[in-house]
């Protein structure tokens, strides 16, 4: 296996060239666009590695998974999708243009900027809280208490966020976001800046692939209902603006970030991360999705 996963890397190494380091935050472009890493854990309890699989590399929109979930587990799904669409968007993950529309409309999914805004919006907690009982819920998914975030990213971030600013502002403006704006943006920011690697990755898609269950625990954290959420919404929406051709080529539900990561999630069967942190147009790792299209085809894990 890990024979396969060197020889996908490799075949795939030369796509990195046509992408590039998100640039937008300028703290994103220290990171190192020759790195690649892969790790893939299954259900069985196998690991597989790759490449430069330790690495760290910030979360970024992969994010937007586990706050959907904290949400959802501190609210319940009614509520939550209140105040968020389930719905695809062909607009790009930052746009904010539908949210001024004349008739008001929702953010059209959790896994885009604007409904990520609001779902950490909507855990609970004031100030720090809200962030760590975040970081907490991953470091429990991940099996790895030293998870933390990156102090530089995150106040790259927050210097050069005024469009998310705009947008959370606007939401707030709509009845889409009660509280402080601020508040809520300085916990975006932060839980964005938290550093992974792909075998973390590869833990939080384990444990989405197995209904909520941690290797340790036989008992769910969550109920399962909000594991089918987040699977059909990551196959539905993950990938931003690409999410259906990512779906008819790949056919693994997945989340990217703009830190290059992609996580990937085959129900019952296996969590997958990926690091290469060149971009493509859509802010999805250029490289990744070509590791993501081979590791499909050769281990035949298109769940469509
Ligand atoms: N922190 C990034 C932002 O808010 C996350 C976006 C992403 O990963 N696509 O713009």
């Amino acid at each position: 296996m890990e024979n396969l996963l060197n020889k996908i890397i490799d075949n795939n190494r030369h796509l990195i060239k046509n992408g590039a380091l998100a640039d937008y935050i300028p703290a994103l472009l220290q990171a190192n666009p020759n790195h690649m890493g892969i790790c893939i854990m299954d259900i069985d309890g196998n690991v597989y590695k790759a490449g430069d699989y330790s690495e760290k590399f910030t979360i970024q929109s992969i994010s937007k998974v586990m706050s959907l979930m904290q949400a959802l587990i501190d609210n319940g799904e009614d509520y939550v999708f209140k105040k968020i669409d389930y719905e695809p968007t062909e607009e790009p993950f930052n746009t904010l243009f539908k949210l001024d529309f004349p008739h008001t409309i929702k953010p059209s999914n959790p896994m885009i900027n604007s409904g990520a805004i609001v779902t950490t919006s909507l855990i609970k907690g004031e100030g720090e809280e809200r962030f760590n009982r975040l970081l907490e819920l991953i470091r429990r998914v991940a099996e790895n208490p030293n998870i933390s975030y990156n102090e530089e990213v995150y106040l790259s971030e927050k210097e050069t966020g005024d469009k998310n600013r705009a947008m959370a502002y606007l939401m707030k403006s709509r009845g889409f976001i009660e509280g402080d704006v601020e508040d809520i943006l300085d916990t975006y920011f932060k839980q964005c800046s938290i550093e992974v690697t792909t075998v973390d990755m590869a833990k939080i898609g384990l444990f989405i692939a197995n209904r909520y269950r941690l290797s340790k625990e036989d008992k769910p954290i969550c109920n399962a209902k909000i594991a089918s959420i987040l699977t059909a919404i990551m196959a539905t929406c993950g990938m931003y603006n690409f999410s259906g051709e990512y779906a008819a080529t790949v056919g693994i539900p997945s989340k990217s970030g703009v830190g290059g990561g992609i996580l990937g999630t085959i129900p019952y069967k296996m969590g997958i991360g990926i690091f290469s942190p060149a971009l493509d147009q859509y802010g999805n790792s250029i490289a990744g999705y070509g590791i993501m299209k081979d590791l499909s085809k050769e281990l035949n894990l298109n769940i469509f």
